[in-house]
């Protein structure tokens, strides 16, 4: 695949996904420590949530046909939240709560707002419907149905339904062990001084919190020296402990850019141009049957193909279950002259101009520039070969969706 042509983004993607199998070792985690973990399972539903009909409201359950004009109801119960109800006495009302279970007999409830008391009970301001302000047994989740297939990303609120099950201890997926390789003999990290000709380490931050935020393990995190040898003995190790390996840097066709050279010695190279902007050139290969992703090296690339191409990757191998990527249809707010032969990711962010929702871009979207990443809240599309003036209607993906 390498040459001098440009690769779509989706033909790669194509590639290297055939060659990121599901992970299958599964583990059980405490549901507390369940949050972003992906279900190994199948969650059936295994009894009715909520158990029983129960009060929406405040207020007085009854029978509806009990109710006669001008005549009180008695109250002959009161019904608190966690006590199991007696049965209705016919011809009365029980004072109930939110969430209190429904006696039986009783069909409806009224709230208190719509009832006057009196000695001798209540007399109901309102017209009553039968049924209402009755939350039925099962509503949440019925009995036997799918709540949660395997392959769920749990988020705070499959937490909750899993505890509404009484789920304690949930079955996920081993999390993916990820190893971040940075490459630069120029880089140094962040607490140390800088000397000549020297800038400070960012990807291998960016790539820490972006495999943070996707679930993963990050095994190992290292920045390798610009030699075949090191960049050699860094991969292998880094295939002795990782499912993934991700490297920035060193793809490039200089004679500097080892990764690239390492994983053609290994005979498994493949090696893209890819039409996109940023992000040109990328690698994918495998070290002792551990697949390898070589990002580019400038910080706002490693983040736009890490995005378009990594989390793909990711979430195949986590076993995730996704659905495509649907974006935002908005107008721009900026202009691009002259449109570029690859599909441009412009680093944008939504803004009201005169009452209605755009996009505005980042004033310098040079791949090297990572504040355009920091001011924006997503990325743009803009397809290949196409110029933009305002009001035109572009793709806009949320960096929220595209690490979801
Ligand atoms: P390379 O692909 O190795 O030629 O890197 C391309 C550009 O990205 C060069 O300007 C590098 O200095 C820069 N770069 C590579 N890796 C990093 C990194 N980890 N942090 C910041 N800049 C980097
Ligand atoms: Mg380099």
């Amino acid at each position: 695949m390498a040459g001098h042509e440009l690769t779509p983004l989706e033909d790669a993607l194509a590639h290297l996904l055939a060659r990121a199998p599901t992970m299958t070792e599964t583990e059980t985690v405490n549901l507390t420590d369940s949050l972003n973990r992906i279900l190994a399972e199948d969650q059936t539903v295994p009894a009715d949530v909520p158990p029983a009909d129960n009060s929406a409201v405040d207020g007085y359950a009854l029978r509806c046909r009990d109710l006669q004009p001008g005549k009180p109801l008695p109250v002959s119960a009161r019904i608190p939240a966690g006590e199991p109800p007696q049965p209705l006495t016919p011809g009365t009302a029980a004072r109930i709560f939110t969430g209190s279970e429904i006696p039986p007999g009783a069909d409806s409830v009224v709230m208190q707002e719509r009832v006057e008391t009196s000695d001798a009970g209540i007399s109901v301001l309102a017209e009553v419907t039968e049924g209402q302000n009755i939350r039925r047994r099962g509503q949440d989740l019925a009995v036997g149905n799918l709540a949660l297939p395997r392959g769920t990303r749990i988020r705070p609120q499959e937490m909750g339904l899993l505890a509404s099950m009484g789920v304690a201890r949930v079955p996920v997926l081993a999390k993916l062990r990820v190893a971040i390789l940075t490459t630069g003999d120029e880089l140094v990290d962040p607490g140390k001084p800088l000397g000549p000709g020297q800038i400070y380490n960012t990807n291998r931050f960016t790539l820490l919190g972006l495999l943070e935020l996707a679930g993963c393990e990050v095994v190992l995190c290292e920045s390798v020296e610009d030699t075949r040898q090191a960049t050699r003995n860094a991969l292998q190790q880094a295939a002795d402990r990782a499912d993934l390996i991700i490297t920035s840097g060193g793809v490039s066709v200089g004679e500097e850019d080892h990764v690239r050279a390492v994983l053609e010695d290994s005979g498994d190279l493949s090696l893209w141009r890819l039409a996109i902007k940023p992000g040109k050139p990328l690698a994918f290969g495998e070290i002792g049957g551990t697949p390898v992703l070589g990002l580019p090296g400038n910080p706002a690339s490693v983040l736009v193909t890490f995005l378009m191409i990594g989390m793909p990757l990711i979430r195949k191998r986590q076993g995730r279950l996704h659905t495509e990527l649907t974006g935002e249809r908005l107008p721009a707010a900026f202009q691009i002259d002259t449109g570029s032969i690859r599909r441009e990711f412009v680093r944008a962010r939504k803004e009201l101009r005169d009452g209605q929702v755009c996009i505005a871009a980042y004033s310098n979207q040079s791949s090297g520039v990572l504040n355009s990443a920091c001011w924006a809240s997503g990325l743009a599309v803009v397809p290949e070969n196409t110029s933009v003036k305002p009001g035109d209607v572009l793709t806009f993906y949320s960096f929220d969706e595209l690490l979801a």
